[in-house]
């Protein structure tokens, strides 16, 4: 059985304090959750304070993004070393945000992901097509490249430790979900082509959350299908009651 993830990607909301705040409320609001693993993504500026907040809760810490480089000239950047220190667990890599703004390709999506396993942290590698590339027919090949691509030279064993968010990207903040039915359809594939490469023990055993625009309303249904083993939340994730109206779907 796989164990249902809902993280929280805050991408570049809140402050400091406010991060702060809303990481006590969150904690606050999930203490009695024992089978959902719940996970908040913070920004730079605020992960090592919210880290403080969450040490010794059942609320964990991700980064939003990683270099592949150990330390240096790269200004602007964050080392896995410095994510490390502060007690993140997982680092979200290859958001479609990252891909569409920041220039994130396969090649880099895939040294984040080796860097952070090599560091004994837990990627969430975001995968997804675009209207265009749905509409175009070629959504299997977009998700093929991308799965493959990022999982290029990693081990079986590694492979394992991974989890896969599915956000399309035309659901992405726009209010318009995928329906269950093609979330799971979608889903599907993606594991078939994680089976593809790792054979069955792994695909069966990896996580692929669902991420664009999940709240309260639709999360029941979203996550009852038998390939979405979790959510990656935008909007919903920035109050602690939206967020745990997630959680306690699942
Ligand atoms: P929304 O939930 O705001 O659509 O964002 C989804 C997302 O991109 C999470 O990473």
């Amino acid at each position: 059985m796989r164990q249902y993830i809902i993280a929280g990607n805050w991408k570049m909301n809140k402050t400091v304090s406010e991060s702060v705040q809303l990481a006590k409320d969150i904690v606050e609001a999930v203490k009695d959750v024992k089978k959902t693993e719940v996970v908040i993504a913070p920004t730079y500026l605020a992960a090592a304070k919210v880290a403080d907040v969450v040490k010794g809760t059942n609320v964990k810490l991700a980064i939003q993004d990683i270099h592949w480089k150990d330390q240096g000239a790269y200004t602007g950047k964050v080392s896995i070393d410095m994510v490390k220190e502060i007690g993140a667990e997982y680092v979200i890599i290859g958001h479609s945000e990252q891909r569409q703004y920041f220039h994130e390709t396969e090649e880099t999506v895939n040294l984040k992901v080796k860097k952070t396993l090599e560091a004994g942290l837990k990627p969430i590698i975001c995968i997804g097509e675009t209207l265009e590339q749905r509409n175009g027919g070629i959504l299997k090949e977009i998700l093929g490249l991308q799965i493959k691509g990022a999982f290029k030279d990693v081990s079986a064993e590694d492979a394992a430790k991974c989890v896969l968010a599915y956000e399309p990207v035309w659901a992405i903040g726009t209010g318009v979900t995928a329906t269950d039915e093609q979330a799971q359809d979608t889903q599907a594939y993606a594991r078939s082509v994680v089976k593809e490469i790792y054979g069955e023990a792994v695909a069966e055993g990896m996580r692929i959350q669902y991420g664009g625009s999940m709240k309260g309303a639709n999360a029941p249904g979203l996550l009852a299908q038998k390939d979405i083993d979790g959510g990656l939340i935008g909007g919903a994730g920035l109050k602690a009651d939206t967020f745990k109206a997630i959680i306690d779907a699942a």
